[in-house]
């Protein structure tokens, strides 16, 4: 199956063009080539030599956007407008997010099932839309360095990123104006760099030990003949360099009586500490001994006293090997290599601790900030073809999805995915007592259904009646060897089940596969606003909804005032769904969930008091 080149610039189909590596990290992002004269994969830099941008997005009262660097430095004066770790909440709800004070800015909780968005000042963006201004970012990097168009792009994603995760990613790459041929593994990509894993014929079984910013993650792989599979994962999503500085500041709190109250009331100051802290950190990788003058103070911290610092901290990652060892059903000795990936693998306590810990000697000898994203562009040299040695396999030209509500696209099998390839979601009944599900399966790249390709549609019959939201409706891909797709739907609490079999490559010749993606670059931005307003519309019509069915059970329980300004937000929010302003409509959830929100776990608390009355616990 081909594979097509779009220039984004001039819509023109190029058959030879360069394909980068981007490394989409929570704490710096990279982005890489294969050198078009050295052949060698490298990292671009600017003039200044700065390889990392930090993942970091300042939002300036003037309208400025910043990005990086220069965004980096409004974390200490404009916290609430600099937003930083968006990859932690990318293709996640507000209920996933486990602690959202850790963000210096406002995440909206809407108590919905949806996914988490971001407000500034009176606008709403998602992750999506954040990390897309990274990769923008990245990708006019590259294009000032290399003075050619770059519109295809590998990003890589942590090894336990799910179905939604990776999608959001896709979505985010699309939005920059990125044709994101391939989402590839972090700890592929970093055993990728170290050339583990090209030649064909070569088994291996190898731990990759990546502990960055925020995030440890250890997956232990194993690669035969070309073909990487992720044994396991382990790790912790709230465990990285950043700890190491918060370790730090709170040791110098406490060895110099620093008043904490004062520095918790001053954002600025905070900050200002905590940067020393990644510093004294730094510094501590090469030196036994940091100083620096803070107020009147001269902080110190020695490579000893630090390593006692942080030795909890190694020890949890030791543990979350153990257990990667343990789900991979292997012992320490079937590990061939241990590769170190991430800034904070630099810290001489780290190495040797996971040194010992596997009882050989650490690959390290690479750029632990850079290996993830050099493995993102020998990806793409494989994948444009210039690396013949790797068997590369056979993929879906175009994604395969269903209709959901709104007459959205929800994407099962993304483009490019090896096949072989199966993928599932569940999705649930919108009306009480509903019978039967209509299941229409689509073809293409852009957001709405009706610009895409409908391959076939069928009805789950059968379904009990249930109130809405309670069925469970499995939908099942499968793309077999020969391209065939396979639609399964079942209602798991009945067990009802419908199958369908499609080609979906039928009457499709390439030109119109070119024609099709062709035509999603193009509307990619106007494809990515409608998803987002006809998502916002849903979501407040569902909450005015449910809304609407709480004052009808419980109206007799709210004071009148209550109920005026209740019934006065709903209207409101029904106007404001018709303005077709997906940060008006933003706006008129949150108001609405203001207001019933105190109430509703007011009468929620009465209905337990009522249930738990007179028995005994
Ligand atoms: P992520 O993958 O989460 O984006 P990185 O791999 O870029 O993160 O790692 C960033 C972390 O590495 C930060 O906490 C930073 O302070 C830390 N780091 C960078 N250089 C050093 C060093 N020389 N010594 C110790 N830690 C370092
Ligand atoms: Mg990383």
């Amino acid at each position: 199956m081909a594979k097509i080149a779009i220039n984004l610039t001039t819509g023109s189909l190029q058959k030879e063009d360069i394909i980068v590596g981007i490394d989409l990290g929570t704490t710096n992002s990279l982005i890489a080539v294969i050198h078009p004269e050295t052949k060698q994969p490298t990292v671009l830099k600017e003039i200044d030599h700065t390889t990392l941008v930090p993942s970091i997005v300042h939002f300036g009262l003037n309208g400025n956007l910043s990005v990086g660097n220069e965004a980096k430095e409004f974390l200490i004066t404009d916290p609430e407008r600099t937003i930083f770790s968006v990859k932690r909440l990318m293709g996640k709800s507000y209920k996933d997010v486990e602690d959202a004070s850790y963000f210096g800015y406002r995440i909206i909780d809407d108590n919905s099932e949806g996914l988490v968005k971001i407000a500034v000042d009176d606008k709403f963006y998602t992750p999506i839309e954040l990390s897309a201004f990274i990769l923008k970012a990245l990708k006019q990097r590259a294009e000032h360095i290399l003075k050619t168009p770059v519109y295809r792009a590998v990003i890589t994603v942590p090894a336990y990123f799910n179905d939604t995760q990776r999608q959001a990613t896709r979505d985010a790459g699309k939005l920059a104006g990125l044709d994101v041929l391939r989402i590839v593994n972090e700890p592929t990509a970093a055993s990728l760099a170290y050339g583990i894993g090209l030649k064909t014929g070569e088994e291996k079984t190898i731990a990759v030990y990546d502990l960055g910013g925020g995030t440890f993650d250890i997956s232990i792989l194993r690669i035969s003949n070309g073909v990487f599979e992720v044994l396991s994962t382990n790790g912790d999503t709230y465990l990285g360099g950043d700890d190491m500085d918060k370790a730090i500041v709170n040791h110098w709190l406490q060895t110099y009586n620093i008043d904490s109250d004062k520095i918790d009331a001053d954002k600025a100051m905070a900050q200002q500490l905590r940067l020393y802290a990644e510093e004294a950190k730094k510094a501590l990788s090469t030196n036994e001994h940091f100083t620096v003058a803070f107020k009147n103070l001269q902080l110190e911290l020695s490579r000893p006293q630090f390593e006692v610092l942080i030795q909890p901290l190694v020890d949890k990652t030791l543990s979350a090997c153990q257990s990667a060892l343990k789900d991979a059903a292997l012992s320490i000795n079937e590990i061939d290599a241990v590769v170190m990936v991430g800034g904070s693998t630099r810290v001489p306590l780290v190495k040797k601790s996971v040194g010992e810990f596997f009882n050989k000697a650490v690959t390290d000898t690479m750029n632990p900030d850079e290996v993830v994203a050099l493995g993102a562009a020998i990806q793409a040299d494989v994948l444009a073809g210039n690396n013949k040695e790797l068997l590369l396999l056979d993929i879906t030209p175009l994604s395969l999805g269903i209709e959901t509500m709104g007459g959205l696209m929800d994407v099962l099998i993304p483009r490019n995915s090896k096949i072989p390839t199966k993928a599932g979601r569940q999705y649930t009944t919108q009306k009480d007592g509903q019978g039967s599900m209509r299941i229409t399966v689509y073809q293409g790249e852009r957001d709405l259904v009706k610009n895409n390709r409908k391959l076939a549609e069928f009805n789950l019959t059968g379904i009990p009646g249930m109130p809405a939201g309670l069925p469970k409706v499995e939908v099942n891909f499968l793309v077999n060897a020969d391209g065939i797709l396979v639609v399964k739907a079942k209602e798991l609490r009945s067990g009802v089940e419908q199958s369908i079999e499609i080609k979906p490559q039928y009457g499709l010749t390439d030109a119109e596969v070119e024609e099709r993606l062709l035509d999603s670059l193009q509307h990619a931005k106007d494809d990515m606003q409608t998803r987002a307003l006809v998502e916002a519309q849903t979501e407040a019509q569902v909450l005015i909804e449910t809304t609407n069915s709480f004052l009808d059970k419980n109206a007799h329980l709210l004071s009148n005032d209550e109920l005026t300004a209740t019934q006065k937000s709903i209207a409101d929010l029904k106007d404001m769904i018709a303005s077709e302003d997906k940060n008006i409509i933003q706006q008129g959830i949150e108001m609405l969930n203001n207001i019933s929100r105190p109430y509703a776990e007011r009468v929620m608390d009465e209905a337990i008091r009522v249930a738990m009355k007179g028995r005994q616990i």
